[in-house]
């Protein structure tokens, strides 16, 4: 698998790269640069066990406007019989998986791993062209996905699309690329599309984040996607892209015509470069406070679960594994039993193994012992 560390080539194309591989060595640490996906509330989620409670006396968050289960795959044209499964009880947790070798592998591949959500690209991430998808594809994507008991699948969008450029060029061709992926997940009904807002280029963020905006009404105007709901994702900061701050996001979901389709996705690793604390208990319960206050804690709907090779503040996106960074294990067992958390997906982009799947099996086994156990020192 391995989709190739791109981060800042989304940036603009060339932002901070040199500075950040000088500092951090070679790049194969973020598999999962500047672009993903996004969605969730899975039907048993609310009778999963709540362990532990973090911080002071939260309220539940209540999603009033949440079909009951959005993960479900949508109006399929053939009807999906769901195979009964016992129930799984369990963090909902999962990973990133490479659609190599077809749509529905990338499904098998969750499964062995023991995944209960999916991350997948709908597309070669890395290329402006991609291949048509076929009725076969989204009919047997839809099937295994039917039968696999997942309970959340998200999308990532492509690491070539800059929403935020100022280059007339660029942002027509990322405005038709981004639209593509909206309509393909519709298509296969995964109902969230994650990305990363994009790179000013110098325009200021401001600016960037107006354009974001009006390409992301352009690009659904266009799209034919009806029930797909847009995920911006949280950014290092690194370059000039946009999304470092929680009221970048907000910015962008103020100015576009759908707010109701435009949603959240926090990534651990990236809140922790663009400086915010959640490593101490008292950052994290600030640092969700602040989201709740800015974006309100309703518009979180998918969570990417990487340590951090780099410091608090450093800007710089390198994805580590769960408790090999600065990070550790606490905010992940904090935020696995952050009951308020309970039905977000919480998706893995660490580096993988060499069979695509070791690596992944070994973080998500810790994750569930945090689950259950709490943080390891
Ligand atoms: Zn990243
Ligand atoms: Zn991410």
């Amino acid at each position: 698998m391995a989709p190739p560390h791109t981060m800042q080539n989304r940036a603009t194309g060339r932002v901070g790269r040199t500075a950040a591989r000088r500092a951090l060595g070679p790049r194969r640490a973020c598999p999962f640069p500047l672009s993903f996906i996004g969605f969730v509330q899975a039907p048993e989620a609310t009778k999963a066990p709540v362990l532990g409670k973090i911080g002071r006396s939260t309220p539940f968050l209540k999603r009033k406007d949440e079909p009951d289960n959005p993960m479900k795959p949508p109006h399929s044209n053939t009807p999906i019989r769901l195979v009964e499964r016992p129930s799984d009880p369990g963090p909902l947790i999962g990973a990133h998986m490479s659609i190599a070798g077809g749509m529905s592998r990338a499904i098998e591949r969750a499964l062995a791993v023991r995944a209960r959500a999916l991350q997948v690209f709908t597309r070669n991430a890395n290329q402006w062209k991609a291949k048509r998808l076929l009725r076969a594809d989204v009919r047997s994507f839809r099937e295994t996905w039917a039968r696999s008991g997942l309970r959340a699948v998200v999308a990532h969008d492509s690491y070539l699309i800059n929403l935020a450029s100022p280059l007339a060029t660029l942002r027509r061709r990322s405005i038709r690329a981004f639209a593509e992926e909206l309509s393909r997940c519709e298509a296969l009904g995964i109902p969230y599309l994650v990305t990363h807002p994009g790179a000013h280029m110098g325009r200021g963020v401001r600016e960037g984040c107006d354009r974001v905006a009006a390409s992301l009404n352009e690009a659904r105007a266009i799209a034919k996607a009806a029930s797909v709901t847009v995920l911006l994702e949280t950014v290092a900061g690194q370059g000039t892209t946009i999304g470092r701050r929680f009221e970048e996001l907000a910015r962008i979901r103020d100015r576009v015509a759908r707010p109701d389709l435009v949603k959240v996705c926090l990534d651990t690793c990236h809140v922790h470069a663009a400086g915010y604390d959640i490593v101490s208990e008292r950052g994290y319960d600030q640092t969700i406070q602040e989201f709740d206050d800015i974006l309100g804690l309703e518009a979180l709907r998918a969570i990417h679960f990487n340590d951090s090779k780099t410091e608090r503040g450093s800007l710089v996106d390198r994805h580590e594994h769960i408790g090999k960074g600065y990070l550790g294990t606490k905010p992940f067992a904090r935020m696995l039993r952050d009951a308020r958390l309970n039905a977000i997906p919480k998706l893995l982009e660490t580096p993988k193994g060499k069979d695509g799947v070791v690596m992944d099996r070994r973080n998500l086994a810790l994750l569930r012992r945090l689950w259950v156990e709490g943080s390891e020192g």
